[in-house]
C-alpha cells in the first residue's frame, strides 16, 4: 500500500485543466518503501482506472493520474493508490507530479482520447490541436519528466497505449489517425534511443473497447451516438481486456520486451471492418 498522502486541500476535488495541480501533489515521497511504483495517467476512467485495479492486485503501489480528483479518490477507497490530480498537457503539473516522486519503475502513459469525428474538410483546429496535446504532447512530457527514475530502477517499464487508429486510417478519422500515428512513432524513436539502458518501451493499441466515455467525449456528450459505435458487436472488448494485457507486458521478465500488440475484439478483424448481430 501506498503510504503517502495528500495535502490536505478541501477544493481539491473535480478540479478541471488549468488548476493549481502543483498543489495537489503528494507531500510524502513514494518509492521510500521500495520497487514497484508504478504511474498510470488517464486513471480516473476506463482502461486507465482498471488498469491501476489489476497492478494494484498484483502488488505495485500504484500513483493514478488524471484532472478529475473525485473519481480518483473513489478508486483510491477501491485498491489503495495514490490519487494525483495531474493535467498532462500541462508541464508545471507533470513537473509537480515528477517532484512527488523518489522512485517509478512502471509509466503506463494511457490519457487520451478523440475528439470528433469530422472529415478533413471540416476539421476544427482545436479539437485537433487538443488531441494532440494529450496523444502525443501528454505521452512526451510524462515520459521525459520521468525517465530519469524509470532509468534508475533498474527495470522500467514505458508503456503507451495507441491506438489501432495508429495503424490505420478511416474517414473522419485523420486528426486522431494523426495523433496516434505520432505516439506510436514516439514510442518507437524511444525504444531506439534506450537501447542499452534498463528501460523497456511497449506499445498496447486497442481496437473497438466499450468504456464509458471514450466514444461520449468523442462525440461530445451524445450518449446515442456513442452507443451506436457498440451497437450489436458481440463480445466487444472492455477495459479489464486492455488492463490485462498492459499487466501481463509489464510482468514479463526484464529481458522480454513486448515492443507492440494490437487487440481487438473478435469481431474486429479490421478498423473497417466490424461484424455486427442485430
Ligand atoms: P476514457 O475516455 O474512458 O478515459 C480517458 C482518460 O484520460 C480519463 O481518465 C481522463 O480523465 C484522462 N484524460 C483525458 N485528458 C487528460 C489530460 N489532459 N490529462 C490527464 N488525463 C486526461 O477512454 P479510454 O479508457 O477508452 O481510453 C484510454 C486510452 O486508450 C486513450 O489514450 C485512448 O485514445 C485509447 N484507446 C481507446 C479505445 C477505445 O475504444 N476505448 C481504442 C483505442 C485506444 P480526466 O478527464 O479525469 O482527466
Amino acid at each position: 500500500m501506498i503510504s503517502a498522502t495528500l495535502r490536505n486541500d478541501p477544493g481539491n476535488s473535480g478540479r478541471r485543466p488549468g488548476d493549481a495541480a502543483v498543489e495537489r501533489c503528494p507531500t510524502r515521497s513514494l518509492g521510500a518503501v521500495g520497487a514497484g511504483v508504478a504511474v498510470v495517467t488517464g486513471a480516473s476512467s476506463g482502461i486507465g482506472a482498471a488498469t491501476v485495479r489489476r497492478l494494484s492486485s498484483e502488488g505495485f503501489e500504484v500513483v493514478a493520474a488524471a484532472r478529475r480528483m473525485d473519481r480518483l479518490q473513489d478508486l483510491a477507497g477501491e485498491t489503495g493508490c495514490l490519487p494525483v490530480a495531474v493535467d498532462v498537457t500541462d508541464q508545471a503539473a507533470v513537473d509537480a507530479l515528477r517532484e512527488s516522486l523518489s522512485a517509478c519503475r512502471i509509466l503506463v502513459n494511457n490519457a487520451g482520447g478523440a475528439f470528433g469525428l469530422a472529415p478533413i474538410a471540416e476539421a476544427d483546429d482545436d479539437d485537433w490541436r487538443r488531441m494532440y496535446d494529450v496523444n502525443v504532447l501528454g505521452t512526451m512530457r510524462m515520459t521525459r519528466a520521468l525517465l530519469p527514475l524509470l532509468v534508475a530502477s533498474g527495470d522500467g517499464v514505458v508503456v503507451n497505449v495507441t491506438s489501432t487508429a495508429g495503424h490505420g486510417v478511416y474517414e473522419g478519422g485523420a486528426g486522431y489517425n494523426a495523433a496516434k500515428y505520432a505516439q506510436r512513432a514516439m514510442t518507437e524513436a524511444l525504444r531506439l534511443e534506450l537501447c542499452g539502458q534498463p528501460v523497456r518501451v511497449t506499445e498496447i493499441a486497442p481496437g473497438m473497447v466499450r468504456t464509458e466515455e471514450f466514444s461520449l467525449v468523442r462525440f461530445d456528450g451524445d450518449q446515442e451516438r456513442a452507443d451506436a459505435v457498440y451497437a450489436g458487436v458481440p463480445g466487444v472488448l472492455v477495459a479489464d481486456d486492455i488492463a490485462d494485457c498492459i499487466v501481463w507486458t509489464v510482468t514479463r521478465p526484464w529481458n522480454v520486451n513486448i515492443d507492440s500488440m494490437i487487440v481487438r475484439p473478435r469481431a474486429q478483424a479490421a478498423n473497417h471492418k466490424v461484424h455486427r448481430e442485430h
